[in-house]
């Protein structure tokens, strides 16, 4: 029987999204019933995904599953990373945020212009029991903005991966599969396997 989890999150799209990410019978997640306000004031995304996760745990006394993600920009280390949603101050579009970042790297080639999506999830069981799970996709931000798909920054980011041309914004079904929030759930799939395996 597949492991429950509610998942630290208000969004029932997010819950949607980690249910295709989680096929078969290992882990099933669900929203929570409500949401929980957190100051996501953690040094790092573990420290920040670890606080969702013990606030839900408190609240609701059953397995939790948090995730926090963001987009590391080589150039610009200290202004995106675990700040990434805030890029630029509070009330920008995805749109507006892009093209800060564009504007703030017209000046990079090269190496200045690499970047990395990261997503750390955190699997708190009890407070004995805690598992981190960390996925990465590496890139570049581009010059412009291309395509329809995804969300954030996916128009602006060109995944090493894959043909180092598109963006993820024109390879949804491509980011399925590859994405840092896939890599890491690849990964947490393959850890709760074993561990059924092995009881
Ligand atoms: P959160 O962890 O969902 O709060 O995401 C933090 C920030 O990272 C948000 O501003 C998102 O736009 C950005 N982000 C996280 N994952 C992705 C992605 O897959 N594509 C584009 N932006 C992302």
């Amino acid at each position: 029987m597949a492991q429950s989890f509610l998942l630290a999150t208000g969004n029932a799209h997010k819950a949607d999204e980690f249910s295709e990410l989680f096929p078969g019978d290992i882990i099933s997640v669900s929203c929570a019933p409500e949401k929980v306000e957190v100051v996501e004031d953690g040094l790092t995304f573990s420290e920040n995904a670890l606080k969702k996760a013990e606030a839900y745990y408190r609240k609701f006394g059953q397995p939790v599953m948090a995730d926090d993600s963001g987009l590391n920009v080589s150039a610009l280390p200290e202004e995106l990373g675990i700040h990434t949603a805030r890029f630029g101050g509070d009330g920008l579009s995805s749109g507006q945020r892009n093209e800060l970042l564009i504007d703030r790297l017209k000046d990079k080639e090269g190496s200045d212009r690499t970047a990395a999506f990261v997503c750390v999830l955190c699997f708190y069981l009890s407070p004995e029991e805690i598992f981190f799970f960390e996925g990465r996709l590496a890139g570049s931000i581009n010059n412009e903005q291309s395509g329809e798909g995804g969300f954030g920054y996916d128009p602006v980011f060109i995944p090493e991966e894959a043909d180092g041309v598109k963006s993820l914004a024109e390879l949804p079904d491509w980011k399925q599969k590859c994405s840092h929030r896939a890599k890491a759930c690849q990964s947490a799939l393959k850890f709760f396997k074993e561990r059924v395996g092995q009881n």
